[in-house]
């Protein structure tokens, strides 16, 4: 199968690019570079079925192109990150909403099957309970900028459920919850790399808030493992499924964790929401996913548990730098 991942380059796309190629496809990712990196696909560049094009989903002659050529995209090119929505509004909901609509209109044209990944964002500051696929959403003003990222996925999910309705668009949709593994970086915000790289480096572990918010990891090998089977599946076809795991910690317990298995003589810090964002910031207290519509259509369980994934991301950070090291001595 020739299948086309926009947002290839990211943390999460060059994984999926990698399970791809194992199970023989051939791959095209399509990557502006804009928050993906190169380092996260140079090991694919020698598969001869592995293919880069540098250029940026809203280039609507190349994306023609490319999608012609495909049998599935993958759509993963999105902003990331509630620092880099925060920090960058108007480029987020460009390519949140434009980029997305050009690969939906583009893909309809010849019912290209598309996979389309969202976010748990979706629900905004919904507490209560496992948040179920058509739960209703709850959201603060539009003078607080995390929430455009809220309302610019929701549009992508009806713009792609009307494609899926009124031109027979076979599109899934997921909804991830926080994902996290190697080649994550801690530079748009996320929780996890920031915590670790604090605590290898002997830096205060930076907790915002009063540290009691929760969130549920799941690790990134058994995302893309559902993603790849969803995408398969015909019965996923105009849905929407929460992806993520029920095993939620509060994000001091979490930092705990983290100094625990680095070993770290770090102390953990509380940091005001609005010194580590904006005014008027707005966090999630809780945010856990009822994951059962997933399971019941594909099997879906995740596999690895939280201290197993802070154990692998720990080492590979480590890799990382004993690499950077070896490279800066050479
Ligand atoms: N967070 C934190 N310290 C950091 C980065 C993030 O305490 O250095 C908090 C953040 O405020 C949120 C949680 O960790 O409550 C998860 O943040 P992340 O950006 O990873 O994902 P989110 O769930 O907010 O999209």
């Amino acid at each position: 199968m020739r299948a086309l991942i926009t947002g290839g380059a990211g943390f999460i796309g060059s994984h999926l690019a990698e399970e791809l190629l194992k199970e023989g496809n051939k791959v095209t990712v399509v990557d502006d570079l804009s928050t993906g990196r190169r380092e996260n696909i140079s090991h694919l560049r020698e598969n001869s079925r592995f293919c880069f094009v540098q250029d940026t989903i809203m280039n609507k002659e190349k994306m023609r192109e490319l999608i012609d050529d495909c049998e599935v995209i993958y759509h993963l090119a999105a902003a990331v990150g509630v620092k880099f929505i925060i920090d960058y509004p108007l480029k987020s909901m460009e390519i949140n909403v434009r980029g997305t609509e050009i690969v939906l209109e583009l893909a309809g044209r010849e019912k290209k099957k598309v996979l389309l990944t969202s976010t748990s964002e979706i629900y905004g500051k919904k507490e209560d309970g496992l948040f179920k696929e058509d739960d209703d959403r709850v959201l603060g003003a539009t003078t607080i900028s995390r929430w455009s990222y809220s309302c610019t996925k929701a549009l992508d999910e009806f713009l792609a459920l009307a494609y899926h309705r009124k031109r027979g668009l076979p599109v899934a949709i997921v909804r991830l919850f926080n994902t996290c593994g190697p080649r994550q970086t801690g530079r748009y915000g996320m929780v996890i790399p920031r915590l670790v790289k604090q605590a290898l480096s002997g830096k205060p572990l930076t907790v915002y808030g009063d540290g009691k918010q929760t969130r549920s990891f799941t690790y990134v090998t058994d995302v893309i493992k559902a993603i790849v089977s969803l995408t398969n599946h015909p019965k996923a076809v105009g849905e929407i499924f929460n992806l993520g795991s029920e095993e939620g910690i509060s994000i001091y317990g979490l930092a705990e964790k983290i100094k625990e298995l680095t070993h770290s003589q770090s102390e953990i810090v509380f940091v005001p929401y609005e010194k580590a964002y904006e005014n008027n910031f707005e966090d999630m207290r809780h945010r856990v996913p009822d994951i059962s519509k997933i399971r019941n259509l594909i099997g879906y369980s995740p596999r690895v548990r939280l201290d197993e994934m802070l154990k692998r991301i720990i080492e590979s950070k480590k890799e990382a730098q004993r690499h950077k090291g070896t490279e800066a001595q050479s």
